[in-house]
């Protein structure tokens, strides 16, 4: 029988506010442990929650770039349950009114577009931090990261391959990051994905039963993660089982997912409207000024790359997966006005280079402007496309203009036709045997005159001219 996945992604995003969601603490990464905390986030009784108006302008940005209906009129909510982590016993989070709901996104799937719709997105508290001592029975408890702001996007059970889950996830990082919302690190926790999935019969209209499967701090654990819940729900379909609903944990190391605990239902965590906090009103006037600051988006500003310079799909769609290697490109584009092989070397080799270096673009030692420089040396014929590669690589280690680089290293491309046909008589004279074999048939040895010609030069000799002077004097 063949199946089908059916698979609905829960991302959390940390929002990139500089206090935390009720309270005035920080939220800045890495400080000891407890020191970002205050009677509210530590949940003691008689407080109350203050809503920090930056995280509902960012919940609302996300929601209007996601295509969603924004609520006029949203809820908090109290998700209780018992864990050490969590100081009151209960999770401030949204239940039954999200600020934003009914969206979509579009990704791109082998060159075709595909919709995946958004059911909902909601604000919420993150939880305190865990560590467990591996040699004693002994757990700690860091409290800085309660009260952190998330926003929790979920997906519409849309999704039907891990690929297109790896697609999802991506453009979901790369939308918040465009907004400038949440910083999008998946390693560092700060993008979080739990994946619910089921199998059925390819046909079928009916889902079958899901398992989730938490603690997915990469892409690529969310790709295997699936593949690995596909072939386990299969097997155990195939031997006339049936799949339990659970939450599943994925291990990494051992690369497979194990059961952690039966799935929760709503009615366990006895949601109930927070009393505390007021019912969260948007008005059209709030709505519209958010609207108006938004950035030009990935999936606008691709099409725009495709309109404007004429650029295939996929360059188009690289070059705008994050709004700094966009920038890069514009920026090369508006001072060598040649877009296509200015994406050619971005992808090739300035995102070869930066991942060697394991730096962001951001970082790079070859700047937009040196770029546009090289290429245009190239254009000019001042350099051959070969001698632009060596060029790059010094560019690259000092950080120098290539203009600098090749005037003083001499690289500067011969051009002069007598020079090079100098060269050709000299090269040709050297090596009679191989002229025999040629004019007797064995013209590949072609490519090896234009070696010659080439090693001869130390690459600088303009090929094309190299290559009409070999045919000339290899024809008499
Ligand atoms: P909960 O909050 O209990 O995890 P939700 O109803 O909010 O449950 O759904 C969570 C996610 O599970 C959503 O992304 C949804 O698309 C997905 N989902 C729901 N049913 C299925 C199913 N049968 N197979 C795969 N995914 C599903
Ligand atoms: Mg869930
Ligand atoms: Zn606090």
């Amino acid at each position: 029988m063949t199946y089908e996945p059916v698979i609905g992604l829960e991302v959390h995003a940390q929002l990139k506010t500089k206090t935390k969601i009720f309270c005035n603490c920080s939220t800045s990464f890495g400080a000891p442990p407890n020191t970002h905390t205050c009677p509210v986030c530590l949940g003691m009784p008689g407080v109350l929650p203050v809503l920090n108006k930056k995280v509902v302008e960012y919940a609302l940005c996300m929601g209007l770039a996601t295509n969603c209906t924004i609520n006029r009129e949203s809820r908090f909510a109290r998700k209780n349950y018992f864990y050490p982590d969590l100081p009151k016993g209960y999770q401030i989070s949204q239940y039954e009114l999200p600020i934003a709901e009914n969206g979509c996104i579009e990704i791109e799937i082998d060159g075709h577009p595909k919709r995946i719709g958004i059911t909902r997105i909601h604000m919420e508290e993150d939880a305190g931090k865990l560590s467990h001592d591996p040699d004693r029975p002994l757990s700690k408890v860091d409290f800085n990261r309660t009260g952190v702001p998330l926003i929790e996007i979920v997906s519409e059970p849309d999704i039907r391959t891990p690929e297109e889950a790896g697609a999802y996830l991506r453009h979901l990082r790369s939308i918040v990051r465009y907004l400038g919302i949440s910083d999008g690190n998946m390693e560092e926790g700060s993008f979080r994905c739990d994946a619910n999935i089921s199998i059925r019969p390819k046909g079928s209209e009916t889902f079958g039963t899901r398992t989730e499967i938490k603690n997915l701090n990469s892409f690529k654990h969310v790709e295997s993660a699936l593949c690995f819940e596909i072939d386990r729900q299969k097997e155990i379909l195939e031997d006339g089982g049936q799949i339990i609903q659970e939450t599943r944990l994925w291990d990494p190391v051992k690369n497979k997912s194990i059961s952690m605990r039966g799935k929760e239902e709503a009615h366990d965590y006895r949601y109930f409207p927070d009393p505390d906090l007021l019912p969260l009103v948007i008005d059209d006037d709030w709505i519209n000024s958010v609207r108006k600051k938004l950035p030009e988006l990935p999936d606008e500003k691709k099409k725009r790359f495709v309109d404007e310079y004429s650029l295939p799909s996929y360059d188009s769609g690289f070059l705008t997966s994050s709004h700094e290697l966009a920038d890069y490109f514009e920026e090369c584009v508006t001072q060598f006005p040649n877009p296509k092989p200015v994406s050619n070397w971005i992808m090739g080799s300035l995102l070869g280079l930066l991942n060697a270096l394991g730096k962001p673009i951001t970082e790079s030692p070859v700047s937009p402007g040196n770029l546009a420089q090289l290429l245009k040396l190239i254009d000019d014929n001042i350099i051959s496309g070969k001698i632009a590669k060596t060029v790059f690589d010094e560019m690259a280690q000092t950080g120098r203009a290539p203009e600098e680089i090749v005037k003083e290293k001499g690289l500067v491309q011969v051009t002069d036709e007598s020079a090079i046909k100098a060269v050709v008589v000299k090269v040709l004279e050297g090596c009679s045997k191989e002229v025999e074999d040629y004019k007797n048939g064995k013209t590949k040895l072609f490519g090896f005159f234009v070696g010659q010609v080439m090693k001869e030069t130390k690459g600088k000799a303009n090929p094309k001219i190299v290559n009409q002077i070999l045919k000339d004097l290899l024809k008499t």
